[in-house]
């Protein structure tokens, strides 16, 4: 079969048109390119629209790419969402102020939230929940548990980079501090955690997770005037979640401790 003139220039012409969407990097593009020109041609598309789409699956493929480095760059330890939790299981949770945290609107005045309660309850959860629906609404955000961030702070100001460490944590539109509190803070680390929330004051929020109550923040951190400082900041502009409902996780455990009993009783009678 003979090639006319006029199809060859179409074939160069396509190369030409795939070799430009790939030095523009706009691989994905490129790739659906023969696609989308033969829907154009089938469904009859205007050049507009074939444009239209073929920019789409590009634009769609970005999307996808960045929120799925958001969401490695968050390290958030669980992959749940609000829709995972359980708002009849766990009484002690105000939904109206957990929904309203969902809109996100907190993040516009940077403002803080504090999830205050015993193991258990939900905290973590929720504070991840939060985190990721602040990611896929395209927010940087970064979660770390107030040991972690204690200790690596102290490795930084060891090898001379605490300033590179302090702008990291400065960095992200919403940063997640989880479990204050579960393990005693050395003085450094207090201090350190004191630095990441002032830095922070006014321009991003925080969600802090901790199983003291705010009465005794001053005894769990030893230091008295540090735990006023912190809480006059974080407090400030926040929503504080007290969660004093049952233990999620125990639930489990005193359902089939019931049921034990329950057998043993009838055993018994
Ligand atoms: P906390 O941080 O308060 O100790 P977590 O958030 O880690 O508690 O919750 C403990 C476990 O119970 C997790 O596996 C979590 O998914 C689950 N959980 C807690 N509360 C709920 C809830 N209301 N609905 C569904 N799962 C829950
Ligand atoms: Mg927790």
């Amino acid at each position: 079969m003979s090639t006319t003139p006029m199809q060859v220039s179409e074939a160069r012409r396509f190369q030409q048109l795939k070799g430009h969407l790939s030095y523009l990097k706009l691989n994905d593009a490129a790739e659906a390119l023969n696609r989308v020109l033969d829907q154009a041609r089938t469904e009859r598309m205007s050049l507009t629209a074939a444009l239209e789409r073929l920019l789409e699956i590009e634009v769609e493929a970005t999307e996808a790419r960045r929120l799925a480095a958001r969401l490695r760059f968050a390290c958030l330890p669980e992959p749940w969402t609000l829709s995972d939790f359980d708002f009849a299981a766990q009484p002690g949770v105000d939904e109206k102020l957990i929904r309203d945290l969902a809109t996100l609107r907190f993040l516009d005045d940077a403002s803080n939230v504090l999830f205050v309660g015993p193991p258990g309850v939900g905290k973590t959860m929720l504070s991840v929940a939060l985190g990721r629906a602040a990611v896929e609404a395209g927010h940087r955000v970064y979660f770390t548990t107030a040991a972690d961030l204690a200790a690596r702070c102290h490795k930084a100001a060891l090898e001379g980079r605490w300033k590179t460490c302090m702008n990291f944590f400065a960095g992200p539109k919403l940063l997640v501090v989880d479990e204050l509190g579960y393990l005693p803070l050395p003085e450094d680390g207090a201090s350190a955690l004191f630095q990441v929330i002032n830095q922070r004051y006014l321009k991003s929020s925080t969600i802090l997770t901790t199983n003291v109550g705010i009465a005794d923040w001053a005894g769990a951190f030893g230091d008295a005037t540090v735990a006023a400082a912190m809480l006059d900041r974080l407090l400030h502009r926040a929503a504080v979640a007290g969660i004093d409902g049952p233990s999620y996780r125990l639930r489990g455990h005193q359902n089939h401790a019931e049921n034990l009993r329950a057998g043993v009783n009838s055993r018994a009678s």
